[in-house]
This record gives C-alpha cells, structure tokens and sequence, in this order.
C-alpha cells in the first residue's frame, strides 16, 4: 500500500486554537482547533470515486482493504494525518451570523497526490467539534448519498467543485427532524470525505475581520495567495488586490457553469462559498426539471427565496462584496475591491455569452442571440419545460425546422404546451433563421451544443431513488447513477431512463422537490 504523504501545511503555518478537543466554544486568535473524529460503530465503505482515489495514489486493493473503510469513517488515521476543525464565520440569508465554524466536518490532513497537487481530506459528518454549537456533528445518509453523488457529477459536467473520495455508514443512528415540523426520526448515518485543494471560504476571513484581528486576516490572506494562488506575483496591496480579482472571476465562472446546466446551490451563504471559486457544500441543492428561474429547493427559504435559480449571480456578486468588506483593512482605499467586484461582472457576462452561443450552437454570441435565448427561457418557463430536455432537444433543429416537433418530450403538461405552442413555433422560425446564418457545418453546431448541454444531470428523484434504495439496505444504485454521471454529455444507449423528465409521482414529495436544511 502507498499512502500519500501529508504536509498540513494549513495547521503547520497558522495559528491555532490551544484547547484541543470538543468542547463547543468562541476560539479566538486561531484559525483551527485540534479535534479527533469520534469513532463509530460498524464502517461500510457504500461508494467511492476511483478517480479520486487514482488521484491520491489509492488503487483498488487499497480501497478494498479495510483500514479504507476505518479510516473513513474517522475510527483511526494513516500516518502523517492531523485532524483539526476550522474555524470561520459568515453571513447566513443575509445577515452576519458570527462564529460558525465546522460543526461536523473534520480535516484529516493535506495530501501531496501523485501529480503533486494538494488534496485536503475532509470528513463530514466525523463527530462533534468546538464548532458544533447545539447540535450532533454527524451527517445523515440521505444528504451524505447526495453529497458524494452531486461533487462527483458536478466535477464530470466540467463545473468547478469539491471532489468525493468516498461514501462510509456509520452503524450508527441519528435522529433528523427532516422538516421541523416536531416529527423527528431516526436515519442511518453516514460520513463523506470530501476532497478540495483548500477548503477556505469568504466566512474564514470575515470571521477575524468583524473581530477586528487585522494581524490574523493578513496572516491568512498572506497564506492564502501563497498556498493556494501560487502563480500571483507581485506583493503588499497589489498582490492582494490580483487575488481578490481572481476570486471574482473564479466565482463568476463558477456560477455561469451552474445556470448554464440547471443547477441550484440551495444555501449560498458566505461560510459556503469557497476562496477557490468550488462549489461546495452540497445540502438541500437541487436541478431544474421544469424551467423555473423562482425555484429553489430549499424549503428553508420558501418564504424568502433568496437563493432561488435565477438570482444566484446577483447573490454570488452580493457575498463578494461581503469578502471585500472582510479584506478592506488590507486595502488603503477602497478601488482595488471596487476593481475587483468589476471583474466579477465582465467574467460573468463573458462567460454568460459564451454559455449562449454554445447551448445555441452558434459561432459567437451576437446581441441579438442574447434576447433570443431570453425569449427561449420565457417560453420554457411559461410552458413548463424540461430545461435539460429543451436544450438537448434544440440539438435536432435544422435551418429548416419550422414546427415543435423536435421538442414533443419536454413538456410537463399538455395544456401549457397548448398555451405556447403559438410563440414558441414562432421562436423556432427565428432561431431556424438565426441558423441559416452560420458558416460553421451542422455537424460543428451540433457537437458544440453537445459539450454546453448535458443529456444526463443528477435530477432530484434520480437521487432520492437510490437513497430510497440504500435505505433499505442496497447501496449498489449509488455507484451506478455515478456512473451515468461520469460522462453526462454522451449519449449512453440502454440508459435512456436516467434522461427522462421527473416523473408525476416525484413532482411534490420530500427529497425530489423539497429539501431542507436538516441532514
Ligand atoms: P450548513 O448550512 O450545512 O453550511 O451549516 C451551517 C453551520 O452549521 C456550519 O457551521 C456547520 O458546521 C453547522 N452544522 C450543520 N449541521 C450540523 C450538525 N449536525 N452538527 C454540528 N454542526 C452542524
Ligand atoms: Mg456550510
């Protein structure tokens, strides 16, 4: 067995908490506090990502052996491994929520993996620390199910995230109010480890700036730019202003990827948005079945919907400013984050234009191609379409195409197709005639749309089926919907049912189109 070597480089250089262990706390003047994962009962390694795991140097026999499956599940370490907890704050729906920290989530170690890169390993769900507050530090398995499946679908569909090492269940029971509403329950519980080059988010450097500990915001901004932006050059405020600028437009990228394939992060809170520009921190998440820019998941925000679909850039542009503020004491003056927050917009609306041209499949994106699209989402949400159908389905258009043909599998429902059918045929006149312009052969449109429009994302039931599944004690679905998501741009034959709209029955039920924050 060849184990990576670890650096932890992140307990190693900063400061951290002198208490060890987890009794809940304020830790002030430390980054991190030392804590153990608490063992449990009976580990069953469930899932795992091969590439992941190829990536640290793990093969097969390593995984099947079962100091794996111990290891995972936080009842023992590899050598050169040093847990700790980390300690952030943010702002949750808007307001500053003070000390947040990992309440569940232990690190294990940095992993210098076989191509050099850095990978943090996280478990979630390992147990109580500091940070903990009022609650359990453990993770279901229903969540931790659509944790591991969606880092892993998200990195497949080429959008910027966390990775999943593996998927263990603890033995162990854990009681979830699944929806507050006085009816808890017992689940099985289950621990992730999840995989980042550094799991840094806004909420690790407004925590010491709304506490005033400028020294420790420098000490970790200066980390930061040198572990993890290493290719910046230059230093002082300059240095940092590049920085900041590069996690604006890592952000914006990282959200134009969610809205060109559908997805919605449920919980865009500042303690969930990471310095790397990775989504992270998959909870009540969910996919667009039908095209609804007013969707979100998260029963949580129903009132609210603060982070519902269509508002995402706006909110990711409202925590950088949350960021800006945090490293404001780093800057004399406030231009450079002003020129940061700037780089945010020109990298979103770029991005924004490349994502229309290729769902399109068209050459380049001209303003007209802009409204074009904007008048498609209308129609969609109108007509209650399939988002991720619609799309694929648009690959089938030809300049001649003048009739709803190519679109009879994406709507929800007859009468609103009825509804539609009028302008949308007419849409499908100006698009075909949108298509007589271009110079590129058929068959280049058609593989551009290909590589913008997954035929297969991680829809709601999709997940639930198999946590439906694994709950009663069949955990095989989990590593075969992965697999499907390996390579969601591809027309896979015999996998067609995993490609079909939601069906009726999950259209209003608990996990398909309802989530909440209790996992
Ligand atoms: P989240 O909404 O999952 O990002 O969690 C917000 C905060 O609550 C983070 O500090 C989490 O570590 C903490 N938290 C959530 N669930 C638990 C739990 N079961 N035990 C301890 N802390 C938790
Ligand atoms: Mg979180």
């Amino acid at each position: 067995m060849s184990l990576p070597r670890f650096d932890n480089r992140f307990v190693t250089e900063l400061p951290g908490d002198p208490e060890s262990g987890p009794r809940r706390r304020e830790v002030a003047g430390a980054l991190w506090s030392g804590v153990a994962p608490t063992p449990v009962p009976a580990p069953q390694l469930l899932a795992h990502s091969a590439e992941v795991a190829a990536a640290l140097g793990l093969d097969a026999a390593d995984i099947a052996d079962p100091a794996f499956a111990q290891v995972f599940a936080g009842n023992t370490l590899y050598p050169g491994m040093r847990p700790f907890a980390a300690n952030y704050g943010g702002h949750q729906f808007g307001h500053w929520a003070g000390q947040l920290g990992d309440g569940r989530a232990i690190s294990l170690g940095e992993a210098l993996g076989v191509d050099g890169r850095r990978h943090e390993l996280q478990l979630k769900g390992a147990g109580p620390t500091p940070y903990s507050r009022g609650a359990d530090g453990r993770a279901v398995l229903r969540s931790s199910i659509r944790e591991f499946l969606c880092s892993e679908a998200m990195h497949h569909l080429g959008v910027p995230t966390t990775r999943a090492l593996s998927l263990v269940g603890t033995g162990e029971v854990v009681v979830r109010d699944m929806f507050y509403d006085g009816d808890p329950r017992p689940e099985p519980g289950a621990i992730v480890c999840r995989v980042a080059p550094s799991f840094l988010r806004f909420g690790s450097f407004e925590l010491p700036a709304a506490r005033g500990d400028v020294a420790l915001l420098r000490q970790l901004a200066d980390f930061t730019v040198r572990r993890d932006f290493p290719q910046l050059e230059g230093q002082g405020e300059t240095l940092y202003a590049e920085w900041f600028g590069q996690v604006c437009e890592r952000t914006a990228q990282m959200v134009a990827h969610w809205m060109r394939v559908g997805f919605v992060h449920g919980v865009m809170n500042t303690d969930n948005m990471s310095i790397l520009g990775l989504t992270i921190d998959y909870g009540p998440y969910g996919w667009i079945d039908d095209y609804d820019p007013d969707w979100t998941p998260n029963t949580t925000d129903a009132q609210g919907r603060r982070y519902r679909f269509g508002t995402q850039p706006q909110v990711a542009y409202w925590n950088l400013g949350r960021l800006a503020q945090a490293l404001a004491p780093l800057f004399a003056g406030a231009a450079p984050l002003q020129a940061g927050l700037e780089r945010f917009r020109e990298a979103y609306v770029a991005a924004d234009r490349r994502n229309t041209a290729d769902k399109l499949g068209l050459a380049e994106c001209r303003d007209d191609d802009l409204d074009l699209l904007a008048e498609l989402r209308g129609l969609m949400q109108l007509g209650e379409m399939d988002m991720t159908l619609t799309f694929r389905s648009l690959i089938e258009c030809t300049p001649e195409t003048d009739t709803l043909e190519p679109l009879s599998a994406v709507f929800y429902s007859l009468d609103r197709r009825e509804e539609v059918r009028a302008r949308l045929e007419q849409w499908m006149r100006r698009y075909a005639t949108r298509l007589r312009e271009e110079t590129d052969s058929p068959e280049q449109r058609r593989e551009r749309m290909r590589r913008a429009n997954p035929r297969y994302v991680l829809r709601n039931y999709l997940a639930q089926q198999v946590i439906d599944q694994a709950e009663q004690g069949d955990a095989s679905g989990i590593a075969e919907l992965l697999d499907v998501m390996r390579r969601p741009y591809d027309e896979q034959p015999g996998r067609e049912a995993f490609a079909q709209k939601r069906p009726d029955w999950a259209r209003h039920r608990a996990g398909c189109s309802m989530l909440s924050c209790s996992s």
